[in-house]
């Protein structure tokens, strides 16, 4: 097994060797052969599974809110139409994106296929995750620099770890298959491109 060293300083990938193995044929799944269409739609319900995270970008945006209660020049970030708008913005699509989840949650507990759609909300989700952590630190400003509290107390805006937390988020459009794949299944199995 070796290591991989990823860019938010932590240690949480490996890549994994693995020689001569062998498996008992009673625990053949399926037919021989057919690994790669039975993992196909293993990969659309990780994709799947990682859009459900998109719960996870209502926390965010209220993050986003408070810290954006920052002043500079006297007014604080929110009063800015700008500001407010693209935080506005952002809890749109995260909605959106939630019922589009939620629906397709719905649908593959009662058995159906969930097709393409698994790399559509995993395409918007992390989309949708690096731009709010970009608003996020945008927020927060230059203290969100600031690696103190990595490992100890949170920080004053609620949720620390921001920018550890937006170098991270980097990995959600190379994970799970890497956006440009999304694309390619979406415009192939969704499109009949
Ligand atoms: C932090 C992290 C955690 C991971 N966790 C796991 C895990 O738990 N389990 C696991 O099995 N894997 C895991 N992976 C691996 C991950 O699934 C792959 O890195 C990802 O699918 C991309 O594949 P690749 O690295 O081989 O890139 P490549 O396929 O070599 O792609 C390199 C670049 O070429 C582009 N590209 C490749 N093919 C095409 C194409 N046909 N059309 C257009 N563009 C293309 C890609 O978009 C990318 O920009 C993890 C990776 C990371 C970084």
């Amino acid at each position: 097994m070796r290591p991989i060293a990823t860019m938010d300083e932590k240690h949480h990938t490996n890549e994994v060797f693995l020689d001569d193995v062998r498996i008992p044929l009673g625990n053949l799944v399926g037919e021989e052969g057919r690994g790669w269409t039975y993992g196909k739609v293993l990969l659309d319900r990780e994709r799947m599974v990682a859009a459900c995270n998109a719960i996870f970008l209502t926390q965010m945006a209220r993050g986003i809110r408070r810290a954006a209660e920052r002043k500079l020049g006297g007014i604080a970030l929110i009063d800015r139409p700008i500001v407010a708008a693209k935080i506005a913005q952002f809890e749109i699509e995260v909605q959106a994106l939630q019922a589009m989840v939620l629906r397709l949650m719905d649908e593959a507990a009662r058995g159906a296929d969930s097709g393409p759609r698994g790399s559509m909300v995993k395409l918007r989700w992390s989309q949708l995750l690096q731009s709010g952590m970009s608003l996020w630190l945008g927020a927060i400003g230059p203290e969100a620099a600031h690696f103190e509290g990595l490992d100890g107390a949170p920080g004053h805006f609620d949720m620390p770890y921001a920018l550890q937390g937006a170098l991270y988020s980097r990995v959600t459009t190379i994970y799970g298959g890497s956006s440009e794949i999304q694309h390619n299944i979406i415009a192939r199995r969704a499109l009949g491109l």
